[in-house]
């Protein structure tokens, strides 16, 4: 960290290397420098480690507070009725609402939420940060540049004096790498304290990265005015350099046009870069002392990827144990349309989840790469978990309904992903599944955090495409806790956007055995918007087939094609129409309509989907204070990159 002699940074530090600048005069002024300089170059990292430590804490007790605000106000499940039952005084709908202070604390929730998480900052076409984004951004850039900048006049009272804030730069950074690292982690202790999944997270690992590596140029470029030419030549100054420069080409590839191309470059890119930063951070820093702050980053690099390596082999011994039994565990592929594949492989011994959650795949045949793995999101529901320690008679009922059913025990019993085809791997996937071959898949995970829907009244879940995967198996598990009562949810309204009408059958025979079995006391709306083009007949004709009472309707409600699957499309819950929702309205009505309570909105699809919804729910103050739902949106988008 230190490049002249002038700075070292403690009474232990060694002996300044030859071509440093030569030694002072040991003027009063000059030790006093120093002293100054090394008693704030050790003061203000751990300073800066309270604040961040802190934060955090603040964040788990938020989460803490709304969880136990929500259970306090959250309804049993024999209080809450169904829309259509609730009798006509009970009806807190928009008209009937009547201003009260008592519902001043929701109110105050609801404008946190609003301003915090939907109302972003639009950047280009793609990119999106909410408020609480901004905020953490914002605050990160201010404490750090504080604390590198402030109390730099020297004893002669020049002031921002580059002896002083050049190596606390360095150590300011150094300080910074576990922060980062811990981040950029899958098993990730500050999501376990916070709550906060570890892909959502992943937005503040390249922030903190960026302003990190704007502190280190800061530190090296600061030293080109005050070193001598000779120090350039010092070992140590060379693998400072030398991570440096990894640490800029680190930054190049993972701007995001180049991530979102060529994912497979970022990613070995990723590994090695990090690996010559970490490695020539620490000799460098431990010049001076400083390695202290940099080998914990190994530590926890290391230890998520053990977790991984151990969970990998606990979930998949079977596969290990290379008897002929083995090939029985192959996931069976099939391809669903030429852009849509359906895995599903056998539920490995202990494996458990909750809807929504994440695990990583890696099939050895499929990859192009060792050690390639690719985050999809589970489609189905764990029937053991969400059943585990619940004692109802429902419960063997439920357990026998859906494995009778052998066509969609999958979605129950079985551990089902719907794949999007791109460009690499899923592409070569999608080549197997064309054969009808099937795939070793080695398995990692859960990762995530399903959202809480058991305390809302009213469910809404609006997919596009693939995001289904996400609303389809949190829909089931919404079902499952309904009945057996651990759910207090009345209304449950299932939104899905296609491009094409064949695209019903991916889910139609789980969503049509969810119906048929559905709990009574849920009101179940399953809207599916076609977005093809009327002059897509071909797709409108295939659809035909599948049944000949029932038809697609276009959103005005003129009827485009005589088309259901006789099964899931003859639910009068079930409606297909043609063109785009209109998201904002369909929201107003549910936030209009509903009774009080939690109103919840999960989402899953393109940005410009979560961009809709985030703009529609900022439900104004009045509509909270007027007695109005408590509305809370969870957006999941797949791929951070
Ligand atoms: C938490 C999460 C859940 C997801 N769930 C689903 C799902 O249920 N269904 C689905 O179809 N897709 C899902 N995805 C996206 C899926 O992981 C990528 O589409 C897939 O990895 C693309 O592989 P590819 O080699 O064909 O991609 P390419 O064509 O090479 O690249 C396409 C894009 O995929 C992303 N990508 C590629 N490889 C990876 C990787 N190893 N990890 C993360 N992103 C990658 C990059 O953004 C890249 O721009 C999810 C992603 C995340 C992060």
């Amino acid at each position: 960290m230190s490049l002249s002699a002038t700075s070292s940074f403690n009474a232990n530090s060694v002996s300044a290397p030859s071509g440093l600048a030569p030694p002072p005069s040991g003027s009063p002024a000059v030790s006093l420098d120093k002293a100054l300089r090394i008693a704030r170059a050790k003061a203000y990292p751990e300073q800066m480690w309270w604040l961040i430590a802190s934060f955090i804490a603040f964040i788990a007790i938020c989460q803490a507070f709304s969880w136990f605000c929500m259970k306090l106000s959250s309804r049993s499940p024999s209080q809450s009725k169904k829309p259509a039952d609730a009798e006509v005084g009970d009806s807190r709908s928009a008209a009937s609402r009547r201003f009260s202070w008592r519902h001043f604390p929701s109110a105050l929730i609801n404008l946190y939420r609003v301003v915090a998480f939907r109302w972003t900052l639009e950047i280009g076409q793609s990119y999106t940060l909410n408020v609480a984004e901004v905020f953490v951004t914002c605050g990160y850039i201010v404490a750090l540049s504080t604390w590198e900048f402030v109390n730099t006049t020297n004893a002669e009272g020049v002031k921002f004096d580059p002896q002083y804030w050049t190596n606390r730069a360095g150590v300011l950074a150094a300080s910074q790498f576990p922060l980062v690292t811990a981040l950029g982690t899958k098993n990730n202790v500050i999501a376990y304290i916070t709550g906060i999944s570890y892909d959502k997270l992943n937005y503040i690992h390249r922030m903190t990265a960026r302003v990190v590596f704007v502190l280190l140029w800061v530190h090296g470029g600061g030293k080109v005015g005050i070193c001598f030419p000779a120090v350039w030549e010092e070992w140590f100054v060379r693998v400072g350099l030398t991570a440096l420069t990894a640490f800029t080409i680190l930054i190049l590839v993972s701007l995001r046009p180049i991530r979102a191309q060529v994912y497979e470059l970022f990613y070995f890119t990723h590994f090695i870069m990090v690996l010559i930063i970490l490695l020539g951070g620490y000799f460098h820093a431990n010049m001076f002392h400083q390695g202290t702050y940099i080998w914990p980053s190994f530590l926890i690099w290391g230890l998520d990827r053990a977790i991984r390596f151990a969970r990998v082999i606990y979930y998949n011994h079977l596969y290990f144990g290379f008897t002929s039994k083995s090939d029985r565990l192959d996931a069976s592929v099939e391809l669903l349309s030429p852009h849509f594949v359906r895995l599903h492989i056998h539920r490995p011994p202990h494996f458990s989840w909750t809807p929504g959650q994440t695990a990583f795949l890696a099939m050895p045949s499929v990859s192009g790469m060792p050690l390639e793995m690719h985050p999809f999101t589970i489609a189905s529901v764990d029937s053991h978990y969400q059943l585990a320690g619940v004692k109802t008679p429902a419960i063997g009922d439920i357990e026998k309904k859906f494995s009778d059913a052998l066509d969609v025990a999958p979605y129950w019993k079985e551990l089902v992903f719907l794949i999007n085809v791109r460009e690499g791997f899923t592409k070569r996937l999608a080549g197997i599944a064309e054969n009808g071959k099937k795939v070793k898949v080695l398995i990692d995970g859960p990762y995530g955090f399903s959202p809480n829907l058991d305390h809302d009244d009213t469910v809404v879940l609006i997919a596009g495409g693939s995001g289904v995967s996400f609303t389809l198996s949190t829909f089931l598990g919404v079902l499952s806790h309904v009945q057996i009562k651990k759910s207090i949810c009345r209304k449950l309204v299932f939104i899905w956007t296609i491009r094409d009408a064949t695209h019903i059958e991916w889910v139609s025979k789980a969503l049509t055995k969810a119906l048929e079995f559905a709990p009574s006391e849920v009101e179940i709306a399953i809207r599916i918007y076609v977005t093809a083009h009327n002059s897509d007949v071909d797709a409108l004709r295939q659809v035909k087939s599948w049944g000949e009472d029932d038809s697609i309707h276009s959103s005005d409600g003129t009827a485009v094609g005589r088309s259901r699957p006789p099964s899931l499309l003859n639910f009068s819950a079930v409606q297909v129409m043609q063109g785009r929702p209109d998201l904002r309205a369909l929201l107003h009505e549910e936030v209009a309509a509903s009774s009080g309570g939690r109103l919840s909105v999960t989402v899953c699809g393109s940005q410009g989907i979560a961009r809709v919804c985030r703009k529609a729910l900022r439900v104004p103050v009045s509509t909270a204070l007027h007695g109005g739902p408590s509305v809370v949106l969870h957006v999941e988008s797949f791929g951070y990159a």
